[in-house]
């Protein structure tokens, strides 16, 4: 059993993409960082060696029971030509809570991130450089077990792979259509709704469908009780501006923590902005819209990182947010977390993680 870090590279490097014809998770590159788990020995095997398939058995439990994890982080190439990782611990923090909830054995994050900061140095010319563009770090973890009776896995793997992607908003920001859904819950307090694993997307994606076939971008879940309080969107956190007081939900239990989203309340306080984590009833926003109070709608996430709202559609009531466009604060929110990623603004916070 090994500890140690091996590395074996791959003899046949691919070509790499070209800038502009980067679309989101097609592309992988050379190289993965992967690890093994076992009860009596704890993570061990830490190796990088040629990205590929691999070898599960058909009753592997993770095929069955989707005991997994996942986290997506971006490097990004900054202006004066390094590479940046941003808040790479935070994210592998979460992904330890997320281990705890769905009973994956913890991770050493510091081991984890200084294996991920030698991959990207092997994969450093992946980092793709034109405006806009990054690379996509997915780590995550599954069960390896073959077995198929119901309990945690004895074993793991641990997988971090890397795809450049390209700009989210190639033709500058573009606010999106939101369905709030009232039929389909995806999480309840006590669920798996905190935790980022496969399963949360398994239950959102009918709900996804039915939204895309009338013509919505995406859902927004309201509380899996009283089908009232605004929770999150598919896969970004959400704020509202009302009378210039921005509100997002707490995290009490049935959404995902985002690092997007604790970099936007982060902001907003040190901008002195008047901000409030509080639960916030669908109502309460389309009152707001009514009065006039409604200034914008933003969600939050690593993909996109500031999402504007153009309307929002509930039960057929179709409320439309500062004229369909970006807000003001969406745009200083997205220039000055943008910036901080690409090196164009001060890293006041140290949220970049530099490769050597
Ligand atoms: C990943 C994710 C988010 C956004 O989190 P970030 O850390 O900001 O990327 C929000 N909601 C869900 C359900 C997610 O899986």
């Amino acid at each position: 059993m090994s500890t140690e870090l091996s590395i074996n590279l791959t003899k046949n490097p691919k070509e790499k993409p070209q800038n502009g014809k980067l679309g989101f998770g097609t592309i992988f590159t050379d190289h993965m960082f992967v690890m093994d788990y076992e009860t009596d020995k704890g993570w061990h095997s830490p190796r990088i060696e040629p990205y590929g398939p691999f070898c599960i058995e058909p009753s592997n439990m993770v095929l069955h029971y989707g005991q997994a994890i996942f986290e997506g982080i971006k490097a990004y190439r900054t202006a004066d030509g390094k590479v940046k990782i941003f808040r790479p611990r935070s994210y592998l923090e979460r992904m330890n809570r997320s281990a705890e909830r769905l009973c994956i054995p913890a991770i050493d994050v510091e081991f984890v991130l200084g294996a991920l900061k030698k991959l990207l140095s092997i994969e450093k010319d992946w980092v793709p450089s034109s405006e806009g563009t990054s690379l996509y770090i997915r780590p995550f973890i599954i069960a390896m077990d073959p077995y198929i009776g119901v309990r945690p896995s004895y074993t793991y793997r641990l997988f971090i792979i890397l795809s450049p992607v390209g700009a989210y908003y190639p033709e500058g920001f573009k606010p999106v259509k939101i369905w709030v859904e009232t039929k389909y819950v995806r999480a309840v307090k006590g669920g798996i709704g905190t935790a980022k694993t496969p399963g949360n997307y398994a239950a959102s994606i009918l709900a996804a469908e039915e939204a895309k076939a009338q013509g919505y971008t995406q859902v927004l879940w309201l509380d899996g009780i009283h089908k009232k309080y605004i929770e999150e969107v598919g896969t970004m956190n959400i704020f509202f501006k009302i009378n210039n007081r921005l509100i997002t939900p707490p995290l009490e239990g049935s959404i995902l923590g985002g690092i997007t989203r604790e970099s936007v309340l982060h902001l907003a306080r040190e901008w002195r902005m008047d901000v409030g984590e509080e639960p916030l009833s669908i109502n309460e926003v389309y009152e707001a819209h009514d009065k006039g109070a409604l200034q914008e709608i933003f969600g939050t996430g690593t993909a996109a990182v500031i999402s504007p709202v153009s309307s929002l559609n509930w039960g057929g009531k179709v409320i439309t947010v500062n004229n369909g466009e970006a807000g003001e604060t969406s745009l200083k929110l997205y220039d000055e977390i943008t910036g901080i990623q690409y090196g164009t603004k001060e890293d006041k916070y140290n949220w970049m993680e530099e490769i050597e």
